[in-house]
């Protein structure tokens, strides 16, 4: 079962490739099939097998010899881990099913918002609304899925307002916000609360030398981080380890 999730995942990111790379320039997701990106040629079946085509042909189209980016196996090996990790924290469950979906949302929201800047409506609010009615398979009750909806909404917007009434400037952007708000209807209003101080203190150990050795704008130190990939890891680092390391953080403070 393993293996075939590790099989499945790995397709499965291959689409997932699809998606981050055609969702945000407006082009169909289904039609026409893979393609390089440089030259245009069709991929074969025997060239889009993930990883090991990659290996295969040394990382470079085999018409055009353009280098494919590593990000490609990256995100196939990326989602097989993803499906193999949370058969192993669920089993063969709905439960799993339902947050291995939803980790692959996370990730194409990741690799879209890093590359754009943006978090596109169709997954943060598409995910609200599909989620509902899912919370019933996760071990999250309506109750907490609500609460978490509200508040990851509420919670990032006063940061933002707070943000801009102090500085007059813009920092995360209103697609953090729904994406929050969506992180909470699959984590519960605890999930939101961990994944903003997850997200936090990650984004802070990792953006914080990023800013300082890549200098934004004229010199200043805003440098623009997206935030949304900080705020999946968060949620994810929730659904695998939330509980134990709250219970951790508690006992530690006795
Ligand atoms: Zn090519």
């Amino acid at each position: 079962m393993v293996f075939l999730a590790a099989v499945l995942g790995l397709f499965i990111g291959s689409f997932l490739n699809v998606c981050i790379y055609r969702i945000p320039r407006g082009e169909s997701i289904i039609w026409p099939g893979s393609r390089c990106t440089k030259c245009g040629t069709p991929v074969k079946a025997r060239d889009n097998i993930p990883v090991i085509s990659y290996l295969v042909l040394g990382g470079k189209c085999r018409f055009c010899a353009e280098p494919i980016a590593v990000r490609y196996p990256v995100v196939e090996l990326l989602s097989a881990l993803l499906a193999v990790s949370l058969l192993y924290r669920f089993g063969p469950t709905p439960a799993f099913a339902v947050y291995y979906a939803w980790a692959c949302v996370l990730l194409v929201i990741t690799f879209i918002d890093l590359d754009f800047q943006v978090i596109p409506d169709r997954f943060s609010l598409g995910g609200i609304v599909v989620g509902l009615p899912l919370v019933y398979f996760l071990p999250v009750t309506y109750r907490d899925a609500l609460m978490g909806l509200v508040l990851g909404g509420g919670m990032l917007m006063a940061i933002i307002y707070g943000y801009y009434f102090l500085t007059k400037k813009e920092g995360m952007g209103g697609g953090d916000v729904k994406l929050l708000a969506m992180i909470g209807v699959f984590t519960g209003w605890q999930g939101v609360l961990f994944t903003v101080f997850a997200s936090s203190l990650i984004g802070t150990l990792i953006g914080l030398p990023w800013v300082l050795l890549k200098k934004g704008p004229e010199g200043t130190l805003k440098a623009a981080i997206p935030f949304g990939p900080f705020l999946a890891l968060g949620a994810l680092i929730y659904v695998f380890w939330g509980q134990l390391l709250i219970g951790w953080y508690f006992g530690f403070l006795g």
